[in-house]
Order: C-alpha cells, then structure tokens, then sequence
C-alpha cells in the first residue's frame, strides 16, 4: 500500500516540513511539504536522501551487548526486555554505589527528541549532569551573549527575517550548506528583493560570491571587527537613537569602550581593510531592515562569548531587533515554543539541591549553573570528571545523538577513560559509531 506521511525532516536544524512516500512499509521518498513555513515545499540533499539512512544495510535495528573487551569490536543481540532491564539494573548499582551523579546523560546535537529525552531521562533519575559533547563551541556562545543582552535567542532558524529583509549579514555560517533551506531564503532574498548581502569569512564560501561586500577576516577577530563596526555607527550618528533611547542601558559606556578599536586598529588586528569595515558598518545601518545570521565558526575562540555579545548588541544599536525583515524574538513567532521552554517549566527542573551538584555549576555558572538556558555539563569537564574522579566521579553514561570519542577535544584522552574508567556506557544511535 502506498501513502504519503507529512513529517519533518531532522538533517539540520531548519526542521524542513517533508512529505515522505512509504510503499509496502518501505520510505522511497522525500519530498518537501509546499504547506510547510520554514521550507515552503524545497528539501536540500540531505532531506531527500534520508530513504538511505532508514534502510541502510549498516544501520543498527536491534540492541546489541558488548562481549569482548571494550573496542575490541564482539557484541551479541539480545532483546529489548534484556537491555532495559540491564541497564536499569546497573543504573541503580551505580547510583547505589557512588550517588546518583556518578550517572549523567551526554547528547550532541542530534534530532529535537535527542536533546530532550536524554535529559529527561537523567533529570527524571534525579541526577544534574546532562552534559552536551559540543554545545560551549556550538551555539551556546550565542545562547549566553544573547540572553544577557535581550533575556532570549534571536538567532534560532526562525528568528532571522531573510524574506522580509533589506540587508543580510553572514558571518562565521555557510547556510547554503549547513542550513540549505535558509541559505535559499537569503538568494531568494537577493533575487526578489535585491537585499544587501555582507559576507564575513576567511573562506570564499558560496554565498561570497552573490555578496555586495566579502569581507576576509582573519579567524578568531570577529569582536574586534564587530567593535570597529559600532563605533563607525555610533561616532557616525547612524544608530536607532530612538531604539537606543527606549530600550538600551549603558550606552554611553559602550561609545566611551568603542573608542579604543579606531578602523585602523581593527584593520590591523582583522585584515580586513578599514574602508571596507567602514562600509560594511555603514551599509548594514543603513539598509533596514537588516538580519544577523553568524553560526559557529565565530564560536569557536577564547573570546566567543563576547563575540556574540557585541554581534547581539549590533542588532538592538541599529533597530533590527524584533522588526520585520530583522532578526525576531522567539515570542513573536506565532505558535512558537522557544526551545529552552522544557528546562524553565517548573515541572521539569531539578530542585535546587540536585542543581548545585552539577559538574560546573559553580565554575560556568552562565554555561551550567541553574539559570542557564541549556543547564548542561560542558563536555570537557565530564570527560575529565570521568578520567579523574574529580570533584567526584562519573561511572554510567547514557549518549544518544552524539559522539563524544570523535567530538572531543583530546580525543585520545577521552577514548582512554571512558574504555578504563565507564561501569556502564549505554549508546543510542542509528549506526555502529
Ligand atoms: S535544509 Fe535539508 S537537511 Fe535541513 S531540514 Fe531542510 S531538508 Fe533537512
């Protein structure tokens, strides 16, 4: 029997609506749902060749338990009812044993239902440590610098306005690779509307080449260049005075701390020319509605943190906050449901003893302290915990929608302690990693 099943496509984090074509039980087909907001009916190459993961002679269907050594590579298949049943029973030694946080839950960033279960999950066990492999060099820079300068995200896939907007800045992201859907919103953009598109890349990325302005910045200068920016805007008189005067604290310290980044000394730290930052700077401010897309190339330094504070502080300087063809908050959205709402609902978040024992909590509060938009252990410091035993020790780990032996820094390191130091590493996931 043939049907179509309208559902959503979890390559990346566009979530593009598909229409998927089962014949006999069997996917043939995706296609894009025309009906679907985000995607409007297009799928990029990897929504359409998801039929290959589904039915991949590789892919994993059934529980397996290891039998030989650890990377040794021996498992055998044993029911679902005998994997429950295992691990809950080593759940419970383990918790027994060394306390309930010696249990902690890891997850990368897989499907939606990865980055909620699994913390459900280990929440529900009553232990504080879900720990993300990546999150502190993917998105969470963003996540932090953004909600302590608008108290939310404006740079989920809906929040940029690309087909209402005048003016496009890309800087750190490859969207017509990473993020196809969106990346086609801002050619659309350019086609329809003739939009400005500044790109800031060391790399000639594809959307370099439809670009009114590239700029070629040295890696890991971005808060220099975003500095540089403002105080062309502000010394300029080109900022949204009456955004500025309504809605900003601090300002007049902010043109007092722009001062010391004069275009020359960007140009000198950047690469980039200080004419071309000054048109870029000029041409963003002045072409409203403008969008900020950045992603995680610019999150991947010492200093990313700040880097998106200054980009997020850019945005509300020149009134592209929450206007149309800006970038949006999450609560004008209709329908949406900002993607922490799990970790703020009452019901769902630990008590605040179980909070305080969280690997990092005191150390990163804005990463993993109560208050943080994803509470989650930072990566490096599980693996260590586990390596160590210090503060105390990790023994059980649940991972679904990630690989931390590949994603880690140190990776070597991480192999050896989890193969020496793990009672229990339970893996979730469609193929042998
Ligand atoms: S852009 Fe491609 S991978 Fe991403 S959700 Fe859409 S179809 Fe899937």
């Amino acid at each position: 029997m043939d049907k179509k099943v309208r559902s959503v496509c979890q390559g990346c984090h566009v979530e593009c609506g598909v229409l998927v074509h089962v014949s006999n039980g069997k996917v043939t087909k995706v296609e894009g749902d025309p009906e679907h907001p985000m995607n409007r009916g297009y799928t990029c190459v990897k929504g359409r060749a998801q039929p290959q993961v589904v039915h991949h002679p590789d892919r994993l269907k059934h529980p397996l338990r290891r039998v030989g050594e650890r990377g040794s590579g021996k498992w055998e298949r044993i029911s679902w009812d005998e994997a429950l049943d295992g691990i809950a029973e080593k759940f419970t030694e383990v918790r027994e044993k060394s306390g309930v946080e010696s249990i902690a839950g890891i997850h990368g960033t897989g499907p939606r239902s990865t980055l909620y279960a699994n913390p459900l999950l280990i929440t529900a066990l009553g232990s504080p440590n879900v720990i993300s492999v990546d999150l502190h060099i993917c998105y969470q820079p963003s996540l932090i610098g953004e909600r302590w300068t608008y108290g939310t995200s404006i740079l989920m896939e809906s929040g940029p306005d690309y087909l209402n907007t005048n003016c496009i800045m890309v800087m750190g992201g490859n969207p017509l690779v990473s993020h196809p859907a969106r990346g086609m919103d801002i050619l659309e953009a350019k086609r329809k509307r003739n939009s400005k598109l500044i790109v800031i890349d060391p790399r000639r990325i594809e959307l370099a080449s439809k670009a009114d302005l590239w700029l070629q910045i040295r890696p890991g200068t971005d808060v220099a260049l975003a500095l540089g920016m403002m105080k062309t805007i502000i010394d300029e008189e080109l900022y949204d005075k009456a955004f500025v005067e309504k809605w900003c604290h601090g300002f007049e310290e902010l043109r007092e701390r722009v001062q010391e980044y004069p275009l020359e000394k960007v140009a000198e730290l950047t690469w980039v020319p200080a004419d071309k930052i000054r048109e870029a700077a000029v041409l963003y401010a002045t072409t409203k509605p403008a969008v900020m897309h950045h992603r995680v190339a610019i999150e991947h330094n010492l200093n990313s943190v700040q880097t998106c504070r200054a980009l997020a502080i850019l945005v509300g300087l020149t009134g592209n906050l929450d206007i149309p063809g800006g970038n949006l908050l999450p609560m004008s959205l209709e329908g949406y449901v900002p993607q922490a709402s799990l970790w703020e609902d009452p019901q769902f978040k630990p008590v605040p003893e179980v909070d305080k024992k969280r690997l990092g909590a005191e150390t990163y509060p804005l990463a993993s302290g109560a208050d943080a938009v994803f509470p989650f252990v930072v990566g490096p410091l599980a693996n260590e915990a586990i390596r160590t035993g210090k503060p105390y020790p990790l023994k059980a780990l649940f991972c679904s929608g990630g690989n931390p032996i590949v994603n880690s820094q140190n990776v070597k390191r991480v192999w050896e302690s989890y193969k020496n130091n793990l009672e229990l590493h339970v893996v979730a996931d469609f193929f042998m990693t």
